[in-house]
């Protein structure tokens, strides 16, 4: 065992639900083993800032269900320069937090190794709904995103499907479309826009829409994905092409909050655990990971480095587009 004593825990980056499964995990794993653990508010920012707060497993009851992160938390651009990162870890040492949890993006896991380079021992868990992580199958607040994302392009078909209209739907993702594939087969959508790939044939689109429209079909669902953007001139393009009423909806923000799934807390509570126990065995320099069906970690140096690609047989999947049958009315 380590003789840690303090451990800090952070959420950087985007907001993602379960964030606050994984910091009531690392809490209550913390107090558990008689260590010390401190919060620190806003991410980069508050460590700069010094924003600590003490936290007991008492504070970090009845928030596994909430989303968002009760740690707030932010993208800090002072952090990217040595100076700042120096002070940080200076904070750290001060303050006798000798452990420290990043619960965050990639961003973040480059600005957790600028403190791990400075001696910080750190580890990082993946919180982002982008799912665009390279060393890892699973991230914090996707699959709730996700579900979020599919219910309420239910609705909007609802809609679309009364007023015999097409809908272009931008999801989120920055620029990985992830959020919008799931979102495709799950919702059983006309076509997909993703920034991975570019050659998208839109001529090819509208003679779908024209030709499903012949026999029958009311509505169109096409999903966008925030990387490609324009989905309201990419309405105005099919409209005009199609003849068929055309509105863009972008979902926006909605996908980041509510309720994690259970799924998301599971996996957030068991990854948040891990990070603090690989913290109180020595390790240093890691980052914790579902990969091949198992929770295990990896360096974080190396993980930084690990890529990950659309899965090109979901991408390529035919057939299974449009969720109503052509001419049921
Ligand atoms: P999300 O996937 O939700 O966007 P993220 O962690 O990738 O999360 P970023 O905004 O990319 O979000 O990064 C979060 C913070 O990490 C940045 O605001 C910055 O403070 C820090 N960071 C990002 N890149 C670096 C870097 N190269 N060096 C040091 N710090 C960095």
């Amino acid at each position: 065992m380590a003789d840690i004593k303090t451990i800090g825990v952070l959420t950087s980056g985007g907001d993602a639900p379960g964030m606050n499964a994984a910091i009531r995990a690392v809490v209550r794993t913390g107090a558990a083993a008689g260590v010390r653990v401190i919060g620190i508010k806003r991410g980069f920012t508050g460590l700069l800032d010094k924003e600590f707060v003490d936290m007991d497993p008492e504070r970090v009851s009845e928030i596994m269900e909430l989303g968002g992160t009760i740690l707030y938390t932010a993208r800090c651009s002072k952090f990217l320069e040595a100076e700042y990162q120096q002070m940080a870890a200076d904070n750290l040492a001060q303050s006798g937090i000798d452990g420290l949890v990043v619960i965050g993006g990639d961003g973040s896991y480059r600005g957790a190794k600028c403190l791990a380079d400075l001696g910080v021992h750190v580890v990082g868990v993946p919180g982002t709904i982008d799912f665009d992580i390279g060393s890892t199958d699973y991230t914090i607040g996707f699959d709730t995103a996700v579900n979020t994302a599919v219910s309420a392009i239910d609705k909007i078909t609802d809609t679309s499907t009364s007023h015999e209209r097409c809908s272009i739907i931008e999801v989120m993702g920055r620029n990985v479309g992830y959020i919008a594939l799931w979102c495709h087969i799950a919702n059983g959508a006309d076509g997909i826009l993703i920034p991975e790939k570019d050659e998208f044939d839109e001529q090819a689109l509208i003679d779908s829409i024209l030709n499903n429209r012949r026999k029958g079909r009311k509505h169109h669902i096409i999903i966008n994905a925030e990387g490609v953007g324009r989905s309201n001139r990419l309405a105005k393009r099919i409209e005009a092409a199609t003849g068929i009423e055309t509105r863009a909806t972008i979902l926006g923000y909605i996908q980041r909050g509510g309720t994690p799934t259970a799924k998301d807390r599971v996996y957030a509570s068991t990854m948040g655990a891990y990070a603090v126990d690989l913290l109180l065995r020595g390790e240093e320099h890691r980052v914790v990971a579902y990969k091949d069906g198992k929770f295990m970690d990896f360096d974080l140096g190396e993980a930084i480095t690990m890529k990950k690609s659309i899965e090109e047989y979901q991408f390529l999947l035919r057939g299974l587009e449009g969720r109503e049958s052509a001419g049921r009315a």
